[in-house]
């Protein structure tokens, strides 16, 4: 085991397009750290610089302590899990899994008993004689990790491992996988565009965008206590509603005026976001997250300052909740590559007004048309800069 550390590290490739801005990173020992963004944001391209497939352009890289920027990749103790598997199609589960150790001359018996230690940890014991084709695709992936597994690395790097899975698999080996690096313990570098992923998996996850690092929390940290806009609205799932409210002073508080409405701030909240004070009178991007809504017909006792009038446009029963989409004659906040929008999806959102999705218990009655009163827990409310989109916090 070993940790990793990423000092200023930069990549520009040949064509001068710099895919990694002054990256600087820790990957503790025996951490699972998921580095999460939208496609095309460096994360391939940092772990290929981990891995030694990329060459750094600047800055440093050490593993366990030592600078690594120049040594060839099977001299970095590191073991690497694609998103294709690369798996010899003509060779069974267990001489896959023995290839590195074979490659590398290790004894005949202790082959036999790493390869049998992977095989039991995967579950993988009666699979030994089959052939990839005949597996499954879950088995495939375990095989793949009993490739890197068998290997004892100092470290693992994993690159968007799930991505030819389809969905219910996908959530199955989540939880394999990271049972699996608690069990070995071994340090882990992940990557992957899925949120959902990140958050569940991840001891910590570093948020990256447009080559530069956004945030780096425990799951969380990052939900609770988001950075930026884009960290906001590309964290949770449904994401964060942003849109742009007035900071007023009412009585010896503060409000928000939301278009035509307002919603009071708590004094308890104004004491953890002080830093409000100083945008009285300004525009801020103001953040709820669709669990800090609900129905109002369902709760006592909620402040009559902290609720909104809405037209219900559209409902999403799900079961154990119900989603319900209103909108607001706010400007909305367009996180656009946060959420990967497409052109005409911007478009749509510039145009009208904020379209806000909440979540409502399942026992609410509303139904699309309905004139409803909206339950805003405003302590879990989120401020953000307009012009640096940064959380305005203390
Ligand atoms: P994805 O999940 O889509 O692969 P990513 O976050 O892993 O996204 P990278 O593969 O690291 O992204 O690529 C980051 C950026 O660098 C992209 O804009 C990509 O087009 C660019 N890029 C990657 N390889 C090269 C190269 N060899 N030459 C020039 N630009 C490159």
């Amino acid at each position: 085991m070993a940790d990793v550390v990423l000092e200023e590290l930069n990549k520009e490739y040949s064509n001068g397009f710099r895919a990694v801005s002054d990256l600087n990173l820790q990957i503790n020992e025996g951490e699972f750290l998921v580095m999460v963004g939208p496609s095309g944001c460096g994360k391939s391209t940092t772990l290929r610089m981990i891995a030694g497939l990329e060459d750094i352009t600047s800055g440093e890289l050490r593993i366990g302590g030592r600078v690594v920027n120049t040594l060839a990749p099977k001299d970095r103790d590191i073991a690497m899990v694609f998103q294709n598997y690369a798996l010899y199609p003509h060779m069974n589960v267990f001489d896959n899994i023995a290839f590195s150790l074979k490659l590398a001359q290790r004894p005949r018996a202790e082959i036999k008993e790493r390869v049998n230690e992977a095989a039991r940890i995967l579950e993988l014991e009666n699979q030994l004689d089959k052939r990839p084709g005949q597996l499954s695709g879950g088995q495939r992936q375990r095989v793949a990790m009993g490739r890197a597994i068998v290997r004892r690395p100092r470290v693992f790097l994993l690159d968007e491992p799930l991505s030819n899975l389809d969905a219910k698999l996908r959530v199955q080996m989540r939880a394999e996988i990271t049972e699996l690096q608690r069990q070995v313990g071994v340090t882990t570098f992940y990557v992957t565009h899925d949120q959902v992923e990140a958050m569940t998996m991840a001891d910590r996850v570093a948020v990256i965008h447009q080559g530069i690092l956004q945030q780096v929390d425990s799951p969380m940290k990052l939900f609770n206590e988001p950075d930026n806009i884009f960290v906001a609205a590309f964290i949770g799932s449904p994401s964060m509603n942003l849109m742009e409210a007035v900071v007023q002073r009412r009585d010896s508080g503060l409000t928000m005026q939301l278009g035509s409405q307002q919603l009071a701030v708590p004094e308890s909240l104004l004491t953890r976001r002080p830093a409000l004070e100083g945008h009285l009178g300004s525009t801020v991007a103001v953040g709820l997250r669709p669990k800090d809504f609900e129905d109002a017909a369902l709760v006592t006792d909620h402040p009559a300052d902290q609720r909104l009038r809405a037209q219900v446009t559209h409902i999403e029963a799900l079961g154990y909740e119900v989603i319900a989409y209103f909108d607001l004659d706010a400007k909305p906040v367009i996180a656009r590559e946060a959420l990967e929008l497409t052109e005409d999806q911007v478009a749509d959102a510039e145009r009208s007004s904020a379209r806000v999705h909440a979540r409502f218990r399942p026992t609410t009655a509303v139904r699309p048309g309905d004139s409803i009163e909206v339950a805003v827990s405003m302590e879990n409310a989120h401020f953000f800069d307009l012009e640096t989109g940064l959380a305005i916090r203390d």
